[in-house]
């Protein structure tokens, strides 16, 4: 039986830390709680890792987290030889921030590059050093250099970043908001989370149930660290930390 968890960081994606009570323990040693501020692997965003404080102020750290059979089931997975919780044991759950961090800046800044590039996605992935993002784009102007100077003034504009909640028939109106070329947004559930950026949606709004920044000086220096060639229509863009190093 699938059990669903309240995501607190759905509602709050700057909280590191935060209270929950253990309701399982999987036949793998996964821990499920009522609540967590661990972000699951999905959407191309790796998933937290952390530690659970226990009461006598032990801890169970967690090298991953992942969805269970639905994506309202997150699992904690401890590493090797960590102690098990009991079911019904209060436990504190911390994130390990500077890697979320740098994974909300990084994701925020996936989002701004789909801006300057509005092309098709055929695929994504975020990471703390570096992000891809695939495109299907057949001819195309524009290299590192002016790629990342566009993202840098989407940055410097320090635009709002929030999200909304719409009904599956509002995204069904609006098709142009997906953007993904393979992937649709999970149907079934009745709702779906759009992350916007800019007042009013002005500067873009998707699908999306990541954590991200809230406001887009956040994601700080970024620049275009590689394009390539994937195929004879996809190109992938390589984001990196930092300033465009001069040639
Ligand atoms: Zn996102």
């Amino acid at each position: 039986m699938p059990r669903e968890v309240k995501a607190l960081f759905r509602d709050d994606a700057y909280l590191s830390t935060a209270e929950g009570t253990v309701s399982a323990v999987n036949d793998r040693g996964g821990i499920i709680l009522d609540q967590t501020c661990f972000y699951a692997t999905s959407g191309g965003q790796p998933g937290d890792t952390g530690f659970l404080e226990r009461a006598d102020g032990s801890k169970i750290a967690i090298s991953a987290t992942v969805c269970g059979e639905n994506k309202d089931e997150i699992i904690h997975v401890p590493s090797n030889n960590q102690p098990p919780p009991s079911v019904g044991e209060k436990l504190v759950t911390h994130i390990d921030w500077d890697r979320r961090y740098k994974l909300m800046r990084m994701h925020t800044a996936c989002h701004l590059l789909t801006v300057v590039c509005p092309y098709p996605i055929t695929g994504a992935s975020v990471g703390e050093e570096e992000s891809r993002v695939d495109f299907d784009i057949p001819e195309m102007d524009g290299d590192k250099a002016s790629v990342s100077a566009a993202l840098m003034n989407l940055v410097s504009a320090n635009h709002p970043v929030s999200t909304k909640w719409i009904t599956e028939e509002e995204l069904a109106a609006n098709p142009a908001l997906i953007k993904s070329k393979n992937v649709r947004p999970p149907s079934g559930a009745g709702r779906i989370r759009l992350v916007c950026i800019g007042d009013a949606a002005s500067v873009d709004s998707q699908p999306c149930g990541g954590t991200h920044v809230t406001e887009t000086q956040e994601v700080g220096d970024i620049h275009i660290g590689k394009i390539e060639k994937k195929g004879r229509e996809n190109r992938r863009f390589r984001i990196r930390f930092g300033p465009l190093p001069a040639n």
